[in-house]
């Protein structure tokens, strides 16, 4: 036998059972999306690796270590995407959708890094991002905040907490970034060789290090809210009083810096104690220095990105099993007499049920057999059409679940009042 293929370390399959899952979080999402006013837009998976070196800066940990960079056969170096936001404001500047515009939009898709793997990181994962652009007051953070606590719940995750900071202006950033330097440079002989390069090209991400000695250093460090001007300070204490008046509690998390270079004000990520250390199901802030920074005209911009697999993750712990691809009804077919009949029967129920999902046995089996595979199905009625049934114009309702109803034989139309009557009960009990 021939040796077989496995999928590349960190990059998985997602089989047919979980899917429903996924199709079920992603329906959501898009429904509170648009409720919101948000508009969906996609972009290519490859992009020129320029793009991500300007936006997510060349210092950092996806830069430097995580892309998934090569050649292609013009001899151009190309990056598989790590995240959506560089390519969303590529694609809104190259297409004029900033200029004197605002814009709500979301993306999903896959993102790729080369990380570690391990449970709830991996090296293709799955991202649903979303972007705003022309906005400049804290009233859309709010607005980004109140969206994803309004999925949460609608997802049936509870046991999530929101994390807040602000990184203040530009200014008061530089003015912070002095404070930090002279601190850490009173600090030198305890830093890793990471930190010290960051000392010079970005200090603030130290704040981020996950080594345990630097991390022993950053706890002492100066506080960035103590050098925020007034500006920044007013704008931070406008979301935070709006998150209040709409009953979105926070915490304050002075430490919080997030990873990357283009945030200023607001960042925030939601966080869970449930998952183990991949705990941040998603993180976003403002960034209105990006769109200049990628040559468009200053445009104010703000959004955020959860991670799928960890929000599905989430769900399972604490929503239980959701959104499977179980029938309302499984067909049997009972004798090599009504084949035929049966497939038109199917046909016919399709077409006049048209939400209705209908499964139907087929390549026989006993009838023992194919009550079995209507069990298993998940379906809540079997439908029999036997000889019987077929003489007599008739078909079987055979309830699977409900133990209480009757099995009963009737016409097509009383067959097809009890199926709307039955799946609407399923809808409302959901
Ligand atoms: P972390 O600190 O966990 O590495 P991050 O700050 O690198 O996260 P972002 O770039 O902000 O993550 O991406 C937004 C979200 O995408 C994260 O909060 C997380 O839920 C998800 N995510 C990021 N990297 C991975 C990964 N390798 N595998 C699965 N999900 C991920
Ligand atoms: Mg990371």
């Amino acid at each position: 036998m021939a040796q077989q293929i496995q999928s590349i370390r960190g990059m998985h399959d997602i089989l047919p059972d979980e899917t429903g899952q996924w199709h079920w979080l992603e329906k959501h999402a898009r429904d509170i999306l648009e409720r919101y006013g948000y508009r969906e837009i996609r972009m290519p998976i490859v992009e020129k690796t320029e793009l991500f070196k300007r936006s997510i800066g060349e210092v950092t940990d996806i830069v430097e270590k995580e892309m998934y960079t090569f050649e292609d056969r013009n001899g151009d170096s190309l990056s598989l995407r790590p995240e959506g936001t560089a390519s969303c404001v590529r694609a809104g500047i190259q297409h004029g959708l900033f200029f004197n515009q605002q814009q709500r939009l979301w993306y999903q898709g896959p993102m790729f890094r080369h990380e570690r793997p391990q449970k709830g990181r991996y090296r293709q994962f799955q991202q649903i991002g979303v972007e705003t652009f022309g906005f400049s007051g804290p009233q859309i953070e709010a607005e980004l905040i109140a969206l994803s606590a309004r999925l949460w719940r609608s997802l049936g995750i509870s046991d999530v907490t929101l994390e807040l900071n602000s990184l203040g202006t530009p200014e008061s950033r530089q003015a912070y970034r002095t404070v930090l330097v002279e601190y850490y440079q009173a600090h030198r002989d305890q830093l890793d060789d990471d930190s010290l390069r960051r000392l010079d090209s970005n200090p603030l991400r130290i704040l981020d290090s996950k080594n345990p000695q630097v991390q022993a250093i950053n706890e002492h460090a100066p506080l960035l809210k103590d050098h925020l001007d007034e500006a920044s300070r007013d704008h931070f204490a406008t979301l935070c009083r709006l998150l209040e008046v709409a009953g979105i509690d926070y915490e304050l998390n002075t430490r919080l810096v997030r990873g990357l270079d283009y945030y200023s004000h607001t960042v925030f990520e939601w966080t869970t104690k449930a998952l183990g250390a991949q705990g941040t199901v998603c993180a976003g802030g403002r960034y209105d220095g990006l769109v200049p920074q990628l040559g468009g005209k200053p445009t104010p911009a703000a959004g955020f990105a959860m991670g799928v697999e960890r929000l599905l993750e989430l769900m399972r712990v604490q929503a239980g099993r959701v959104g499977d691809y179980a029938p309302d009804a499984y067909l049997v077919l009972a004798g090599e007499q009504v084949q035929e009949a049966g497939f038109v029967l199917a046909e016919r129920l399709r077409r006049d049920l048209p939400s209705f999902r209908l499964q139907v046995n087929v390549q026989g089996g006993s009838f023992k057999a194919q009550m079995k595979r209507a069990d298993k199905s998940g379906a809540a009625v079997a439908l029999i059409l036997g000889e019987d049934e077929l003489a007599a114009n008739e078909i079987t309702v055979k309830p699977l679940r409900d133990r209480d109803m009757a099995q009963q034989r009737v016409s097509y139309e009383t067959a097809c009042s009890l199926l709307e009557a039955g799946r609407l009960k399923n809808e409302l009990e959901n």
